[in-house]
C-alpha cells in the first residue's frame, strides 16, 4: 500500500505545487503521519523539495513543497531526420540547454547508436553535471519501437532495422534509457505538458516527413500489441494509389505529409506552374521546403496555398476516419507541417465536418500543438518522468 501512496503523493505535488503536507492529506485522505513519513522519503531521494516561503506577516505560514527543479536532471533526444536534438531539462521538462546536431549519413546502426550515445555523454559534460543526478534519457524515434526492449525495431527514413538503442546506451553509461515512437513521445508530452493535460481520450497527430500519431486511450498510451498502433502514415486511403515506402500502396503518407509536400512542389514547377517559389530557389530544386513553401503561402502565393490546403484535406480523410474509429476528445496536430496550421488546420477541420459520423463527432476539437519544436524532445523527457513517477507504484 505504501508505494502506491508514494506515488499518489507525488503526482498531487507534481500538479498542486507548491503545496503544504496538511492539503496533501486532505486531497489524497491519507493521515498526515503518513503524508509526512512518505514525503521524507522523498525529500531524501531528492525529487522532492520544501518550498521557500517568504516571511510571513503575522501567523505560522505552513512550508510547502514543490518537485525538486535543482538537483535532478533529464536529458530528452529527438532523433530527427537530418538532425537530433537534444536537451538537458530539470524533474519539470524546463529546458536547461539545447544542442543539435547534423545526422551524420550514411547511416548504419552502430553509426547512429554511436551518435547517440555521444550527444548524450556531451550534454552531460557540456553542463558539468555528475552522471548519478541524472535519472534517464528519453529518446523520440520515428517508425516501429519496441518500447519494453528499447529496440528501434524499423526506421524506414533511414532504411535500418531491430537497432537496439537502450541497451546500447545503458551499457555505455549506466543510466536508465527510454525509447518510443516519437509521435506517442509526443502524445505523452502534450497529456503532461500540453494541450492534451486531464483529457482521457486524445489522439496527437505528429506531421513530419511522415506523419504518425500517439493515441492516449482511457488515459493511457496504446501501444497495441505489436507496436504498431498510430501508425496513421501508413492508413490506406486509395486502393489505387501510389506506391508507399512501407511497400503498400496509397497509404495516407502518399498523398500528404512533409515529403510529398516537397515532391508535389517540384513536379508542379515541372510543368510550369507560376508560384513565388520560384523566385526564392536560386534555381536549386533542393531549396524547396516545407517552410519556403509555408513563407510563400503567407506571401499571398496562391499556388503554396492550394497545395497546403490539399495536404490538409487528405489528413482531414485521415483525421475523419481516426475519429470514426477512436471517437477521442479531442486531436492535437504537431510536427513540421503543422507550423502552416493557419492553412492547413481549416481544410481539416471542414473534411471533418462534412464526414464524420455524428453531429458531436463533426465537431471534434482540432488543435495545433504548443510545445513547438521541442515537443518531441519534451515528449521524450516525459518517457523517463512518467517512469520515476509510476515506479513509485511497483518498484517499491
Ligand atoms: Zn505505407
Amino acid at each position: 500500500m505504501k508505494s502506491i501512496n508514494k506515488s499518489i503523493i507525488l503526482n498531487t505535488i507534481r500538479v498542486h505545487s507548491p503545496i503544504s503536507r496538511s492539503e496533501i492529506a486532505k486531497k489524497t485522505s491519507l493521515t498526515p503521519p503518513t503524508v509526512t513519513n512518505i514525503v521524507a522519503e522523498l525529500i531524501k531521494s531528492k525529487i522532492v523539495r520544501e518550498f521557500d516561503v517568504g516571511v510571513s506577516s503575522g501567523g505560522r505560514k505552513p512550508i510547502l513543497l514543490t518537485i525538486n527543479e535543482r538537483d535532478l536532471f533529464i536529458v530528452g533526444i529527438d532523433v530527427g531526420d537530418k538532425s537530433v536534438r537534444a536537451s538537458l531539462t530539470n524533474l519539470n521538462a524546463k529546458n536547461l540547454f539545447k544542442m543539435e546536431v547534423s545526422m551524420p549519413y550514411p547511416l548504419t546502426n552502430q553509426v547512429l547508436l554511436e551518435t547517440l550515445h555521444q550527444i548524450a555523454e556531451q550534454i552531460i559534460i557540456l553542463n558539468k553535471i555528475e552522471r548519478s543526478k541524472v535519472l534517464g534519457i528519453g529518446i523520440g524515434m520515428h517508425g516501429i519501437v519496441d518500447y519494453k526492449n528499447g529496440v528501434a525495431i524499423f526506421a524506414p527514413n533511414f532504411n535500418l532495422k531491430n537497432i537496439p538503442i537502450k541497451s546500447y546506451i545503458e551499457n555505455h553509461m549506466e543510466i536508465p534509457v527510454y525509447v518510443e515512437n516519437d509521435a506517442r513521445a509526443l502524445a505523452l508530452g502534450e497529456t503532461w505538458f500540453g494541450k492534451g493535460q486531464g483529457i482521457e481520450n486524445l489522439i496527437c497527430i505528429n506531421i513530419g516527413v511522415g506523419i504518425g500519431a500517439g493515441i492516449i486511450y482511457n488515459n493511457e498510451l496504446f501501444r497495441g500489441e505489436y507496436n504498431i498502433a498510430g501508425e496513421f502514415g501508413h492508413m490506406i486511403i486509395d486502393l489505387n494509389g501510389k506506391l508507399c515506402s512501407c511497400g503498400s500502396y496509397g497509404c495516407l503518407q502518399t498523398v500528404a505529409g512533409g515529403g510529398v509536400l516537397t515532391e508535389k512542389v517540384v513536379n508542379g514547377l515541372k510543368l510550369g506552374r507560376k508560384t513565388l517559389i520560384i523566385e526564392k530557389l536560386n534555381g536549386n530544386m533542393e531549396n524547396i521546403t516545407g517552410e519556403l513553401i509555408h513563407q510563400c503561402a503567407l506571401q499571398g502565393d496562391e499556388y503554396s496555398i492550394k497545395i497546403l490546403a490539399e495536404t490538409g484535406r487528405y489528413i482531414g480523410v485521415g483525421v475523419t476516419n481516426l475519429i470514426n474509429l477512436i471517437n477521442p476528445a479531442r486531436i492535437i496536430i504537431g510536427g513540421g507541417v503543422s507550423k502552416s496550421d493557419e492553412f492547413i488546420l481549416g481544410p481539416i477541420r471542414e473534411v471533418v465536418q462534412q464526414r464524420a459520423l455524428t453531429e458531436e463527432a463533426r465537431n471534434t476539437e482540432i488543435v495545433k500543438s504548443e510545445l513547438g519544436e521541442d515537443g518531441t524532445v519534451i515528449g521524450a523527457v516525459t518517457l523517463v518522468l512518467k517512469d520515476i513517477f509510476s515506479t513509485m507504484v511497483s518498484a517499491r
